[in-house]
């Protein structure tokens, strides 16, 4: 019966990815707003696996239960459908306030919820940050410069958005949260961390957020042309697990002004294309579309500040990062054929 048992508990135990030990002291309650979306389900994952107690709420707009569903039933993981416009009450150390979306179709869908997201989602988080003394950590990104005159970009531009356009209830949303981060520090002493996103791409990511990364490889895969519009002539693409190790440094740091995390590696998008392709291995052709309206130029990360204040930089090769997201959408593309019928 004592094998029994132990080899019940080990099975038990391996149901869930491998969870350091950390000592009371150490160990710190999470929460991460957005938590079962791209970015912040492998943001989850880092801290679970770091020993953290990790809150997950999220009203799964766009995001989706099984990119967290590895943790459910652990001990240290509780996932909360609630929607962040609305106020929470909660006992946590930390916030990472991910709760937005990101890419242009899921965030032009509604985008007076988007701005409710931004604005009041961002406000019912400083002011729980306020109520428990946490401290909170919200993901900008690098929309707030806008169509940038100045190329890279550095903490100190001030942006150039069209505060009418297509993209302003995304951009100016994030820019309004940055503004109230500050005013909370100012007034009420909470203490806040500003992380500047650039795009960034990974497993888990949307298959069809209408982004090149996501368009090209779902392309490619399929067979079909690779296909882009002329205005965004450049790319520069961070992985997914180099962003969450620079989340996780500037938490843990003391700069609270923003902080560009992304990479300054810029490849044109047509070498991009190729590169996809020759990756996926296909013979999907390469056509050019009209521009569309307000995407940005170009846009690429100094990320000199992140270098020598948090010692980060990204580290994982293009290809490598490319390899692995083109894996995961042939494993979605199969599960979806496998479930189509269902
Ligand atoms: P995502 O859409 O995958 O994740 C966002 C998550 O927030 C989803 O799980 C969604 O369901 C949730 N959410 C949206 N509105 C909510 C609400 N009102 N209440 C509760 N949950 C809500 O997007 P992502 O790429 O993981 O982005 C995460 C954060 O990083 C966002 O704030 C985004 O603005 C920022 N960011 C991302 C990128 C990028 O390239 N992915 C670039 C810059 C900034
Ligand atoms: N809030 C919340 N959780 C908390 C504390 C506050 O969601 O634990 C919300 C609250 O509903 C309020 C917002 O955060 O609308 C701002 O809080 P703050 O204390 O700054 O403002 P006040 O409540 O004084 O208007």
């Amino acid at each position: 019966i004592q094998k029994l048992l132990y080899f019940l508990s080990l099975s038990f135990s391996q149901k869930y990815p491998p969870v350091k030990f950390l000592s009371e002291k150490d160990r710190k309650r999470i929460l991460i707003t957005g938590g079962a979306g791209f970015v912040g389900s492998h943001l989850t994952d880092k801290l679970m696996m770091d020993g953290h107690e990790v809150t997950v709420v999220d009203n799964f707009f766009t995001g989706r239960k099984r990119n967290v569903e590895h943790w459910i039933g652990h001990e240290n993981f509780e996932l909360i459908n609630h929607d962040v416009v609305e106020p929470l009450y909660i006992e946590v150390d930390q916030i990472y306030h991910l709760a937005s979306p990101a890419s242009p179709p899921n965030y032009m869908y509604n985008p007076i919820k988007t701005l409710k997201t931004n604005t009041i989602g961002t406000l019912n988080m400083l002011g729980l940050a306020k109520r428990v003394g946490a401290r909170l950590l919200l993901a900008s990104t690098s929309e707030v410069y806008g169509d940038p005159e100045v190329h890279p970009q550095n903490e100190e531009y001030w942006g150039h958005v069209n505060p009418i356009g297509p993209r302003a209830c995304y951009d100016e949303g994030k820019r309004v949260a940055e503004t109230m981060c500050y005013a909370y520090m100012k007034q009420e002493g909470v203490e806040v961390r500003v992380a500047r996103i650039f795009n960034t791409f990974g497993s888990r990511m949307h298959m069809n957020d209408g982004r090149v990364v996501s368009n090209f490889i779902l392309q490619a895969l399929q067979g079909e042309p690779l296909t882009f519009n002329l205005s965004s002539a450049f790319v520069s693409k961070l992985l997914s697990s180099d962003l969450v190790n620079g989340l996780v440094l500037l938490m843990n740091s003391n700069i609270s002004s923003p902080v560009n995390l992304g990479n300054p590696e810029e490849h044109t998008i047509l070498e991009f294309a190729q590169l996809i392709k020759s990756l996926v291995v296909s013979r999907s052709q390469i056509q050019f579309l009209p521009e569309a309206q307000d995407d940005p130029q170009r846009r690429r990360p100094d990320i000199r500040k992140a270098k020598m204040m948090l010692g980060w930089e990204p580290v994982v090769p293009l290809e490598e990062g490319l390899n692995k997201t083109i894996q995961y959408f042939s494993r979605e593309l199969e599960h979806q054929a496998n479930n189509q019928y269902i």
